[in-house]
């Protein structure tokens, strides 16, 4: 486990603080979509499928066989660590109006995303801009390649838990890459189907509405 992970489950027992991890990019952020708006406008859009189209057909971009080039690829990488890109992400839609209630009810304690170091600065402007609670951000270390950011996030909350009791994040990998034993929630946000196994609780919110409504309390 990297030392700045050790240090904020320290911080938070020493503090006696418990709450919920947010993940950042499709959770609270539309980055998927401006993703996909940058593919169509830098690759073209060969199937002539709108933003929304894309996602419900594909989820992600990277689904769509045609958007798998190295081309595409490399496009990719100089956008994943770009500050500017990041800093100028839209909000997805009272994402911080239900964070401030969700808060309130149980402390947003931690960010757990797949963004590198490298965006730190750019991601906490963003997250104060929009007036997301203040809480530290867990980053993935250079060492934990990209496909296996699900099952490193996993880990992390295994080993957090119970100083985070839960984590709220849009992808179903995760559901699939936590041990039958997590004894945590996965809020699984933007899903529209039944919870992808029912061993641990994993709990389906259309919206960040069904979030608020569904949140088990402390
Ligand atoms: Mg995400």
């Amino acid at each position: 486990m990297h030392s700045f992970i050790i240090q904020l489950k320290n911080r938070l027992k020493t503090k006696k603080l418990k709450g919920l991890a947010l993940d950042i990019d499709d959770t609270l952020a539309q980055s998927g979509d401006a993703w996909i708006e940058g593919i169509q406008k830098a690759f073209g859009n060969p199937e002539n499928l709108t933003v929304e189209e894309v996602k419900t057909k594909y989820r992600y971009s990277y689904n769509a066989p045609y958007w798998n080039s190295p081309a595409i690829r490399q496009w990719e990488e100089s956008i994943r660590y770009n500050e500017d890109w990041h800093r100028v992400l839209p909000l997805i839609k009272n994402a911080n109006h239900i964070v401030e209630k969700i808060h309130r009810l149980v402390p947003i304690v931690a960010y757990l995303t797949a963004r590198p170091k490298q965006l730190l600065t750019a991601t906490r402007d963003w997250l104060d801009k929009h007036g997301f609670p203040p809480a530290e951000i867990i980053y993935r270390p250079a060492a934990v390649r990209l496909p296996n950011n699900l099952a490193w996030k996993a880990k992390i909350l295994e080993y957090l838990y119970p100083q985070v009791i839960g984590m709220v994040d849009d992808h179903p990998q995760l559901a699939k890459d936590l041990s039958k034993t997590y004894p945590g929630t996965l809020y699984l946000y933007d899903y529209h189907d039944q919870a992808p196994r029912g061993d641990i609780n994993i709990i389906p919110c259309k919206n960040w509405q069904e979030v608020l409504e569904s949140l088990v309390p402390l």
